[in-house]
């Protein structure tokens, strides 16, 4: 068993953290404070130095432009781009772009391949998932109200959504949406491509998140779809096939989320030891000589290091063995890791003092947008009973 890296990913990782440091942590907090939407022209020039030094697109196939990585790689490569809530978006692998260029791609039509696909995978333009209803339980997505009908060559869409990321300034929405009210649970839903200035769109609102309405990238919507029309053509894969491409899209998601958790914990554990070895708490005492700060960093290390090899083996098992061989370990580290990474945050909080809770550091931005972890992408308690239920019944049929 080997630990290290891949050597075939090594260079690149180097690379990336050098970059990170050199260009992207420099104007984050510039970035912050003026809101994604209003840093466009900062955030452009920072990708056209990704792809000038050839580190565009890590998990985007090469024949679209990027660097084709496997979920190992990819995952040790996200894990560095964690170390900055830019990361991701500056290299091209942000979510949800990432997710909805696997499904175009391996579900796409030449047409949908020419319209959507390429120009996303090139940076040109942003997508937006919207699936979760505020009516119904997101954790039950089989509960969908939103409509779309067939009228000859065209699906009208009418629907309520909400928390879909990145809507602001997308060009196009992939919609879960049900096309067969009468079919099975699972086969009620399709996914269909909605180009964000079709009539009938509406994006009702940036939701705040613990105040924070976001802009651009970096927000959350609230949108409604009265009577949209787009042609029967803008569905992703065939009729019904919703939930299979929704699962599709939520495995390898999850490894990238994990690991770009792992990358977060990184940079906030940096944070915390940079921290209490400078804080004087007495004339010749700083912080780091007290025992309750030793053992937090002792644990918050401990508790690092176990999330990411969990990750680490779960990406290693997809890649060689398949989603559904590492679904068990999928669940668990989906929730172990968000825990993980919220405690962390949280200690580190604690002990900047009220500096923590100030928007002067990168904590405060962390702890208000990662929070979300423990409740997209499966609710905690969903992936524990979900893990809990295949590992007892293996007990259950014991004489
Ligand atoms: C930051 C953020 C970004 C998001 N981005 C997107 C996006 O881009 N597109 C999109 O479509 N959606 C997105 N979502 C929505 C997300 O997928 C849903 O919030 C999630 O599926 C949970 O659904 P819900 O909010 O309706 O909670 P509910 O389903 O109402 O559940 C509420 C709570 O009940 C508990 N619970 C639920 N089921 C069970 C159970 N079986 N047993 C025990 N307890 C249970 C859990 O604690 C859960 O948190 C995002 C959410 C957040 C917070």
């Amino acid at each position: 068993m080997d630990f290290d890296p891949p050597e075939s990913v090594r260079p690149t990782l180097a690379a990336i953290h050098q970059f990170l440091d050199e260009h992207v942590l420099p104007v984050e907090q510039q970035v912050m404070e003026q809101g994604f939407a209003e840093s466009d022209a900062v955030l452009r020039e920072l990708r056209a130095k990704v792809k000038a030094a050839g580190l565009w697109g890590p998990q985007i196939p090469r024949e679209l432009g990027g660097l084709g990585l496997g979920l190992v790689e990819h995952g040790l490569v996200s894990e560095q781009l964690g170390r900055s809530p830019l990361g991701h978006y500056v290299f091209g692998a942000q979510a949800p772009d990432a997710g909805n260029l696997e499904v175009l791609h391996k579900y796409g039509t030449h047409e949908q391949h020419q319209q959507y696909l390429e120009p996303l995978a090139r940076g040109e333009l942003r997508s937006c998932f919207a699936m979760t209803e505020p009516e119904n339980p997101g954790s039950n997505p089989t509960m969908l109200s939103c409509q779309a009908r067939r009228e000859g060559d065209e699906y009208v869409i009418n629907g309520h959504k909400w928390f879909t990321s990145s809507a602001d300034g997308a060009a196009f929405a992939v919609v879960m949406a049900v096309t067969a009210p009468e079919s099975s649970a699972h086969t009620r839903a399709s996914m269909i491509i909605v180009p964000t200035d079709t009539p009938g769109y509406q994006l009702v609102r940036n939701i705040k998140i613990m105040g924070d309405a976001g802009s651009g990238w970096a927000s959350h919507a609230e949108l409604r779809f009265h009577d949209v029309r787009v042609p029967v053509t803008n569905r992703l894969g065939p009729e019904g096939a919703g939930f299979v491409i929704a699962q599709e899209r939520l495995g390898p998601g999850r490894i990238h989320h994990c690991m770009r958790w792992i990358g977060v914990c990184e940079r906030v554990f940096d944070t915390l030891c940079r921290h209490v070895t400078r804080r004087k708490i007495t004339d010749d005492k700083t912080l780091s000589t007290r025992q309750i700060v030793q053992a937090w960093v002792a644990e918050a290390r401990a508790e690092i290091d176990a999330a990411r090899l969990m990750v680490l083996q779960a990406a290693w098992t997809i890649d060689k063995k398949g989603f559904a061989a590492a679904r068990e370990q999928v669940s668990l580290i989906k929730f172990y890791v968000a825990d993980v990474m919220m405690r962390v945050i949280d200690r580190a909080i604690q002990l900047h003092g009220a500096l923590g809770v100030t928007s002067d550091t990168v904590l405060g931005f962390y702890y208000v947008h990662e929070r979300g972890a423990r409740i997209y992408d499966g609710p905690d308690e969903v992936h524990k009973m979900v893990v809990a239920k295949r590992i007892l019944a293996r007990y259950q049929g014991e004489a």
